[in-house]
């Protein structure tokens, strides 16, 4: 395949991927590449990050090499490549003996524009002495995060980058791509690949067509299947923090007839690749997942992503959760709460697998870093504030005060006096404190002030305090958020390393000084998530799509209906044909010729060529 010189990168944008505009970032990226510069581009999950390399990669001569951790994947990306008329392939340990060499034979007669990778290969004598043969246009790291052991999903196969680069004749121009924005892992990227003076982009963070939610609902399970039949006609992800806990709502959703699968690290491979296959070419509607799945998962028509259980940082749920809306439609993250989590998650921080590695001091260490980023994650299911600003905040991103679509700007709160409660709530701490002489946790402060006779409470005498059951009548949850938020004010303090409440001097204030404390609460339950996409207003875009209304919700769903026909078909993901933003803009434009069809956003000539007559009959049956 030659390479295109007749066009720029505009000609090239519209042609293979069928887009008139760039995104934040891209256009950046893509001329330092075109320039031979090396560039780092740290961008949001759905933020476009492959364009930045596979468009330079058709502009320049040779082959590009992308590195990319998820075998999985990689048949997927080259799948929408070649679907888009790209010559491209993939090098992983799924191909036979037989198709291998056949790839092999390929890239040496210079046939790809872009081969994929997993990192395993590059150190293989092969594979080495082939690449040295052949001209490389650029080394596209994808994922690069992998390649830092601070960064969650450490791949120690990463590090075969460095020495591979340097085995080569001539170093091409080496670009890194991630969505993780902590300072430490970028600097550890640019610093192991030996990233020479590279142009660095970061783009937003915000995600403005992500609605944030976090729910306490009192029964998980009842609340999630109606958030999941309220979106009965979307594909979700529903994570959940432990295998049993895939397996019990999985098998509880599948027979309630939700098209429900399955996805952790204990199930076997084969059944693993099945299950991620069939939601990514939508024949299950709802993924039941740990952390386990995801990464690199490029499926854009996730409608929403919902957390059973809270996840360990923030960080790591904004990724989780990232993974909604990346066609750009609007979509919905739902946490669901509960202070259960909370207790399990510094459990498991504080029990760690045993390291034989780590001397005390290293694991004191590690045990303070998790119980941070758990804060962070506490931190944002509690405040009243803006889900998203909190978001942003954490990323030292600027925002705005409120963003109209969370679930905390859309509720109403009120503030509430609770100085009884909280006089009772600090008495109750000194009292415990002055009896044992150490500090406990919250929960025994609760229990302690509900009169709970349960065991702990009995064994360290804690009935005989007189602040026991003083608050006999209030539910325990409410004595938990009233102790948390005494905590959030600066009256208790919470030691980071097992977990003991105890007074900080300003507690002395409502405890003998008269000083009134108040609560902010939230009123009613804020409204649920509407599906009405007209209600929520969307940030324009560079390459601005439609928003389906009512007048063109029926032709979207029977162009959904064609691409779905299609897929199974051509056996390919649906979102690989057309996303659900470019059916949008198909419903709304409601082209009548293949020109007018070339005008739709998402739609590049390859494709236009290979679906056009299909839908646009489809479109004059329906308008006829
Ligand atoms: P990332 O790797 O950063 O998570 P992708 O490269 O997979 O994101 O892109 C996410 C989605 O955004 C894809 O559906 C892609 O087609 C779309 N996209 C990328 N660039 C553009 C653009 N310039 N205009 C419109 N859509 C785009
Ligand atoms: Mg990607
Ligand atoms: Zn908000």
């Amino acid at each position: 395949m030659y390479t295109d010189k007749s066009l720029d990168k505009y000609g090239i944008l519209k042609r293979y991927f069928g887009h008139s505009a760039f995104r934040d970032g891209q256009t950046e990226l893509i001329d330092a590449v075109l320039g031979g510069r090396d560039a780092i581009g740290v961008m949001p999950t759905g933020g476009g990050k492959s364009i930045c390399y596979q468009l330079p990669a058709l502009m320049l001569d040779g082959t590009a090499l992308v590195i990319s951790p998820l075998i999985s994947l990689m048949k997927d990306q080259v799948t929408a490549l070649q679907n888009a008329g790209v010559s491209a392939a993939f090098i992983n340990s799924s191909l036979s003996s037989d198709e291998l060499r056949a790839v092999y034979v390929n890239m040496r007669a210079g046939e790809y524009k872009i081969v994929y990778l997993a990192p395993e290969r590059l150190d293989g004598e092969g594979f080495v002495s082939l690449v040295q043969g052949l001209k490389i246009s650029l080394v596209a790291v994808d994922e690069a995060h992998c390649i830092s052991q601070w960064g969650q999903d450490f791949r120690p196969s990463y590090l075969r980058i460095i020495d591979f680069l340097e085995r080569l004749p001539r170093r091409p121009v080496l670009t890194a791509f991630t969505a993780t924005a902590t300072r430490q892992v970028r600097d550890d990227i640019e610093l192991i690949l030996k990233l020479r003076g590279p142009l660095r982009v970061t783009t937003g963070f915000d995600r403005p067509n992500l609605y944030f939610e976090v729910l306490r609902p009192k029964n998980k399970d009842l609340t999630l299947r109606a958030l999941i039949s309220q979106r009965r006609d979307k594909c979700g992800i529903v994570y959940c923090s432990t295998r049993n806990a895939v397996e019990k709502l999985s098998a509880a959703m599948c027979d309630a007839g939700v098209r429900a699968t399955r996805y952790h690290a204990g199930l076997p491979d084969k059944e693993r690749r099945q299950n991620q296959e069939d939601f990514l070419y939508d024949r299950a509607a709802v993924m039941v997942a740990t952390n386990a799945f995801g990464m690199g998962i490029d499926k854009s028509n996730v409608g929403y992503v919902i957390h059973y259980n809270m996840p360990k940082s923030l960080e790591a749920y904004y990724q989780e959760a990232g993974r909604a809306g990346r066609d750009g439609e609007n979509s919905d993250c739902i946490l669901l709460y509960s202070a259960g989590d909370v207790q399990t998650a510094k459990y498991l921080i504080q029990s760690p697998v045993e390291n034989e590695d780590l001397s005390e001091n290293q694991r004191d260490a590690v045990i303070k870093r998790d119980i941070a980023l758990l804060d962070s994650i506490v931190g944002y299911c509690k405040t009243t504030g803006c889900l998203r600003g909190y978001i942003l905040d954490y990323f030292a991103r600027a925002r705005e005060d409120s963003c109209g679509n969370c679930g905390n700007c859309r509720a109403v709160f009120s503030s509430k006096d609770v100085t009884p409660e909280a006089q009772m709530i600090l008495s109750c701490v000194k009292r415990i404190r002055d009896k044992l002489n150490y500090s406990v946790g919250v929960t025994l402060i609760v229990h302690t002030l509900c009169g709970s006779a349960d065991r702990r409470v009995l064994e360290l005498g804690l009935d005989s305090l007189p602040t026991h059951g003083l608050m006999r009548g209030t539910p325990k949850a409410q004595v938990r958020d009233i102790v948390e938020a005494l905590g959030a004010q600066g009256y208790l303090s919470t030691d980071p390393v097992h977990g003991g409440v105890s007074l900080t001097p300003e507690a002395g204030n409502v405890l003998f000084r008269g000083e009134n404390v108040e609560m902010t609460v939230r009123e009613a339950p804020a409204p649920a998530p509407v599906p009405a996409r007209e209600k929520r207003q969307k940030k324009k875009k560079a390459d601005t799509v439609a928003v389906v209304t009512d007048e063109t919700d029926g032709l979207f769903a029977a162009l959904k209906t064609l691409r779905f026909k299609l897929s199974r078909e051509e056996n390919l993901p649906a979102y690989i044909i057309f996303s659900n933003a470019a059916l949008a803009d198909m419903a709304a434009k409601a082209p009548r010729s293949m020109a007018e069809f070339l005008d739709v956003s998402g739609v590049g000539e390859v494709k236009a060529a290979r679906y056009g007559k299909a839908f646009l009959d489809e479109i004059a049956k329906y308008k006829s």
